[in-house]
């Protein structure tokens, strides 16, 4: 029956970008339900995780006291798939003790080794304030700019497409938008499992007359509201994408003037499109030329027309031509800069746009001033009163790179700090990226469980779940919005913005916030001053009393959910077409690794899994790890549903159960990367697209057996 609550708290849900708002019903100080609140991304609307996925918080696995790691244990990465008790490998220790001596070796490696000797991960996990107080203490404290996040291994090569082409990394226009929309491309996108609330509103536009079309290697359940489904070759994107671009330029389906007005380079793209015909391609990508040409004609000439992607799009060797792509079919037709057109990156992470919008990223201070600009440098120069490094810093796959560097490299990283991420699990072939975590001197990680990669930490200090703080996270939209603490930590954990400060305290910065919740409205404010450009006009009142999306440069500014109206951010206001040749995944099958791995998530779960495997109901749902394939491709290989199969790589193997699902293409296997047990990553393959510096999680080559 219906339960009495003590008190109703407004939050964001943590799980994905679509930035649903909810509302946390406290009993006994546990949060008992969440409800769906009226938000500009949900009206109401929750998926299972935000509903059901709440009690992660709640675990009996939460650290609540700082850990640090007994002498003489050993990091030992094998630990990780055994089931070892944590009071073998660490002790309990007073927060004084813990940060001393998380700190005093980051300190002593700076001072022998260079501020390049150390390096910080920070997390799309927690707020924006988090997030700039977090780079920086890397640029300021630490002195280099070797901080990243999981924003590397996500939409890395979509930003640097977009900020090439249009001169912003964000979203041109809202989720909502295809309500506007005559026609809709999902390219390289599971919506229904990884945007759930958002691909409700797509099938919502899809009832109503709006036509999807689905582009993806791997059907899913968005394609049964699709109008044509397009089931192309994986690691063809280009081949597929440049035969459409062809066909809109022979059949004069350009936007002249919209061309001649607003874009450069055109005439270098058209002459480069001319050798990709469409019946050249279909015998690349797989989708007859018939085909391309319906759908490249029906993206042209649609009143209104969007793209929506995701990790498909982005994670491969190739990830930034993809996105290149996509700009200039939607430059080329006109399809920008109206309600219902424009690209949209569906962000992953409740919090990777405003993670790096705030500076998160190696190669950026806030708001993607690059570091190499020296009139950027100058004014965060004065900003922060002390002097900063000019050169970019090294990415999450790099930095493992370091880790593992000889001696005499002057770069090799020694000393890490990671905040709320998973690298252990994460990064692409993980026997590498542990053993990389394993070498450091000192790591530190601050983190809500013992994960993968808390346990190869020499201190692990206890922090903060998003329902325990306040602070705010910019959604897939671009709309900033405001989570409150609904629930105290347990034991004694702390905040993470207070653990933050206290560290930056210990490394000689005089960092002094003031006010509730670790003075996070004075750290908003601060990074509001150093965006002023695009978040000048929202202030922490404002977001006090509702969700804003930037840009919105003044008080009165309503907030922008939809740009490029008559001009692109770029230094000409313009928008720079690039075309993009075929180029192949960095590994090919053979006869040893026939098959194609394609990883990524499923509904159930996020991510790495610390979260949602810990949430009752959602591992009720997904217990187990499994691998999807096509049943005739199961026949081929003898196998049945429901056994346990080996899939071995280069680099790896894992052992799970099969699972029948006819979307995974002939030739293919789909992991999802959640389970510790059958870690997809421990496959993958590391290489990176050279513009994003993204891993190639979309594509390495595996042999499938019966375990
Ligand atoms: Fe949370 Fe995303 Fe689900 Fe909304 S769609 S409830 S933001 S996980």
């Amino acid at each position: 029956g219906p339960q009495s609550v003590d008190r109703e708290v407004d939050s964001v849900c943590p799980f994905c970008g679509v930035g649903c708002l909810v509302t946390f019903q406290v009993r006994d100080e546990k949060i008992i339900s969440v409800k769906g609140r009226e938000g500009p991304a949900n009206e109401g609307r929750l998926c299972v995780k935000g509903r059901f996925g709440m009690d992660y918080i709640h675990s009996p696995d939460r650290i609540t006291r700082p850990l640090i790691r007994k002498a003489g244990v050993a990091k030992d990465v094998a630990l990780l798939e055994g089931h070892t008790d944590w009071r073998d490998v660490f002790r309990e220790a007073t927060w004084e003790e813990a940060l001393d001596l998380a700190t005093l070796p980051l300190n002593r490696l700076r001072q022998l080794h260079g501020p390049k000797s150390l390096a910080g991960f920070g997390s799309a996990k927690g707020s924006n304030e988090e997030a700039y107080l977090f780079q920086k203490l890397v640029r300021t404290g630490f002195g280099s700019n070797n901080v990243d996040h999981c924003t590397r291994l996500c939409h890395a090569s979509s930003v640097a497409a977009l900020l090439e082409g249009v001169g912003s990394g964000a979203v041109s226009n809202p989720v909502r938008d295809v309500a506007h929309a005559d026609l809709i491309i999902v390219i390289g996108s599971n919506p229904t499992a990884n945007h759930p609330v958002a691909a409700s509103w797509m099938k919502n536009a899809a009832r109503r007359g709006t036509r999807i079309v689905l582009m993806d290697p791997r059907i899913t359940d968005i394609g049964r509201h699709a109008w044509r489904t397009l089931q192309f070759k994986a690691d063809t994107d280009v081949a597929l994408l440049n035969a459409m671009l062809h066909v809109i330029v022979t059949e004069n389906l350009c936007d002249e003037t919209f061309l001649r007005e607003r874009a450069d380079h055109v005439a270098e793209l058209k002459a480069h499109v001319r050798d990709y015909t469409p019946e050249a391609m279909s015998v690349v990508c797989g989708i007859p030329a018939d085909t391309i040409r319906e759908v490249a004609r029906a993206y042209a000439t649609a009143k209104a027309a969007m793209i929506l992607w995701g990790m498909g799009v982005s994670q491969h060797v190739h990830g930034t031509d993809n996105v290149r792509c996509l700009i200039a079919l939607a430059s080329i037709t006109g399809q920008i800069g109206r309600p219902g057109t424009g690209l949209h990156p569906l962000r992953g992470q409740n919090n990777v746009q405003g993670a790096s919008d705030a500076g998160l990223i190696p190669m950026m201070y806030p708001n993607y001033q690059r570091v190499s600009d020296k009139s950027a440098q100058d004014w965060f120069e004065k900003f922060w009163d002390t002097k900063l490094d000019d050169q970019p810093g090294y990415t999450v796959v790099e930095i493992m790179h370091k880790a593992l560097a000889p001696e005499s490299d002057p770069h090799k990283v020694r000393g890490m700090y990671i905040l709320g991420e998973n690298p252990a699990m994460s990064d692409p072939d993980l026997h590498h990226a542990r053993h990389a975590l394993a070498s450091l001197q000192h790591l530190v990680v601050q983190d809500i469980f013992l994960t993968e990669t808390a346990w190869l930490a020499d201190v692990v200090l206890p922090a903060s779940a998003w329902p325990e703080k306040t602070g705010t996270v910019s959604n897939t939209d671009r709309t900033v919005q405001m989570g409150r603490q609904a629930v105290l930590p347990p034991g004694d954990a702390k905040p993470d913005l207070w653990i933050i400060q206290q560290i930056a305290q210990r490394m000689g910065l005089n960092w002094h916030y003031v006010g509730a919740h670790e003075g996070v409205a004075q750290v908003y404010e601060e990074m509001r001053q150093a965006m002023a450009l695009t978040m000048g006009g929202i202030d922490w009142a404002r977001l006090n009393a509702g969700s804003v999306t930037y840009p919105c440069v003044s008080a009165d500014d309503p907030g922008q959910p939809i740009v490029f109206h008559d001009h692109f951010p770029t230094q000409d206001g313009r928008v720079r077409l690039v075309p993009a040749s075929l180029i192949a995944a960095a590994e090919q099958t053979d006869a040893d690794y026939p098959l194609v791995l394609i990883t990524g998530r499923q509904l159930e779960h996020w991510h790495t899994g610390s979260m949602t495997r810990r949430a009752t109901v959602l591992d009720a749902l997904e217990p187990a790890a499994t691998a999807c394939m096509h049943g005739a491709e199961m026949g081929r290989l003898g196998l049945q549903p429901g056994q346990r199969i080996r899939v071995a790589s280069r680099r790896g193997h894992v052992e799970l159960a099969l699972r029948q699902d006819n979307g995974t293409p002939l030739g293919a296997v789909f992991i999802p990367f959640a389970y510790v047990e059958a870690a997809a990553n421990e496959l993958t393959h590391a290489a990176l697209d050279p513009f994003g510096k993204i891993p190639e999680f979309k594509y390495c080559a595996v042999r499938v057996e019966s375990a």
